[in-house]
């Protein structure tokens, strides 16, 4: 068993076929130098210096597990089933994908020493002294990334400008009336939200917006996305989906013989949405290696269908959310998003599709059980927060 990339999922793959028995070699290839560690501190305790590490707390050689870190691989033959290295090639019979995702540079921008990214633990460890320094920063994209580094950033007492070119915070992940209220949680601790603009070039000591403006920066964060870190890949005949991801099936197969792909790196098809989902969330990178592991071991009956899951700390709030919401879906509201706590249920045909939960961990729990159970819910009780959420 060979498995590329020791994160998240990387490291899960590798503890789960343990924990199903799986008693041959396993190893796990990491282009980073660092022992496997977790990525949501880095964007909170990891950045503020609350917390020293990340790092997973897995016995790697207890389990029998040989780590190859530092050792990035550059191609797959699978004909021959082989990986490429700069240390030679490494021979599989099973391989397990788990690249992850890279974050979407500002063109032009990339050897700037001022323009930071935060995806790893390099990263992080480079805007520490930002926030130490309480340098002026400008954020480029008010998305998940954008509003907790922005957090932090105000924390260590930065100022902060945030420049996004939708017309609101999470334009391509929430409707406009659920992001209104979000939008107001950028001043309230002292930042600057710039919406409709768009960044046309950075100069040393500034950022400068297409309709001219000047905002001064002593350094610049860019969080507009990530994409499926699968260029590695190209020339070895595997299925890419047109978002860069690779095609898995419902065991998270993709389409060559004897390997899998999970995490963020892979899409996979989901009978309870009808879709094809990409989720970029620690939870999905926890539970998909289980199912990968399973196959390995011969439990082929497991198929891969979760209700998405993720949290995210912004603004003093916890928000979660659960599930997969669509366009038609109908908007029920708990509570009033002016007040600190509140809930959204979306729903289909009176079963909920997905629910975004503003420090209401309780409607979360609920909710998901809820999504997972397919249970039909009465809007006019699910719009009462005084009432748990229960099914009709
Ligand atoms: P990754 O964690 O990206 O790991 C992939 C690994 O593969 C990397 O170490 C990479 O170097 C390595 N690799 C890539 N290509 C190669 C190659 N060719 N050869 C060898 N190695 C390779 N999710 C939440 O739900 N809640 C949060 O609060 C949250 N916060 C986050 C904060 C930050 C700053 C970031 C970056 C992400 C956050 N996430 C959060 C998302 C979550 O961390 C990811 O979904 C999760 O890390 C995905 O795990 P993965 O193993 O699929 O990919």
């Amino acid at each position: 068993m060979v498995v590329v990339g020791a994160g998240m999922a990387g490291v899960q793959t590798a503890v789960a076929l343990r924990e199903k028995g799986f008693g041959g070699p396993v190893t796990v290839l990491g282009a980073e130098p660092h022992p496997p560690y977790d990525r949501p501190p880095l964007s909170k305790a990891l950045l503020l210096g609350t917390a020293e590490s990340s790092a997973f707390d897995i016995d790697f050689a207890t389990l029998s597990v040989r780590l190859r870190l530092g050792l990035d691989v550059t191609g797959l033959r699978p004909g021959a089933r082989e990986l490429d290295t700069a240390r030679g090639p490494v021979p599989y019979d099973v391989l397990v994908i788990a690249t992850g995702a890279e974050p979407i540079t500002l063109p032009g921008t990339e050897s700037l020493p001022a323009v930071h990214l935060l995806r790893t633990l390099d990263d992080a460890e480079r805007l520490r002294p930002v926030l130490g320094r309480r340098q002026r920063v400008v954020v480029v994209g008010a998305g998940w990334i954008g509003a907790e580094f922005t957090t932090a950033a105000r924390e260590a007492g930065c100022a902060v400008t945030v420049v996004e070119a939708a017309g609101r915070p999470l334009a391509g992940v929430l409707p406009a009336e659920v992001a209104a209220p979000m939008t107001g949680w950028y001043a309230e601790c002292g930042a600057d939200l710039l919406t409709d603009a768009r960044v046309a070039g950075v100069e040393p000591g500034a950022v400068i917006l297409a309709d001219g403006r000047r905002l001064a920066a002593d350094a610049v964060v860019v969080g507009i996305g990530a994409r499926p870190a699968t260029g590695w890949l190209a020339g070895s005949g595997i299925e890419l989906g047109p978002d860069g991801a690779i095609v898995a099936d419902e065991r998270l197969r993709t389409s060559l013989p004897e390997v899998y792909a999970v995490g963020d790196c892979a899409s996979f098809p989901s009978a309870r949405y009808g879709e094809r989902l990409l989720v970029h969330h620690w939870d999905n990178a926890l539970q998909g290696p289980r199912t990968v592991a399973a196959q390995v071991v011969g439990e082929t009956d497991e198929v891969y269908d979760p209700v998405p899951y993720f949290w995210s700390e912004q603004f003093g709030r916890f928000v979660q959310y659960a599930g997969h919401h669509a366009d038609g879906d109908t908007l029920v509201w708990r509570g009033d998003p002016a007040e600190s706590a509140w809930s959204v249920v979306w729903l289909r045909d009176g079963a909920p599709t997905a629910l975004l939960a503003v420090d209401r961990p309780r409607d979360l729990a609920q909710g998901r059980k809820l999504i997972e159970a397919g249970a039909r819910l009465d809007p006019e009780r699910t719009a009462d927060p005084s009432v748990p959420l229960r099914k009709a």
